[in-house]
């Protein structure tokens, strides 16, 4: 195999795997940042509802206790956060 061969194998590789990599942290940034560790953007808590499992993935659903705005999140975006449950709301009320 010569060197420009090599090269451009490289190139037709690596090149969309960085893209496809920097795409999944921008969105995980974007997400996380609407996430806001559980807190809806009204200030109500975003409750677990239920997890829904995808090919490769399982999102979880979150609704929010005080505006009803349904979310969803990946395992990613929630795996270092704060949950919260409705059993939480409830007791701390
Ligand atoms: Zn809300």
């Amino acid at each position: 195999m010569n060197n420009n061969l090599i090269e451009f194998v490289l190139k037709i590789t690596i090149v969309p795997i960085i893209i496809i990599i920097a795409f999944v942290l921008i969105s995980d940034t974007h997400y996380k940042t609407k996430y806001n560790n559980g807190i809806c953007h009204c200030g109500g808590h975003l409750i677990y509802q239920e997890a829904v499992g995808h090919r490769n993935t399982t999102s979880y659903i979150f609704k929010c206790d005080e505006c009803g705005e349904m979310s969803e999140y990946n395992s990613r975006i929630i795996k270092d956060c704060k949950i919260y449950y409705e059993e939480d709301i409830n007791t701390e009320t």
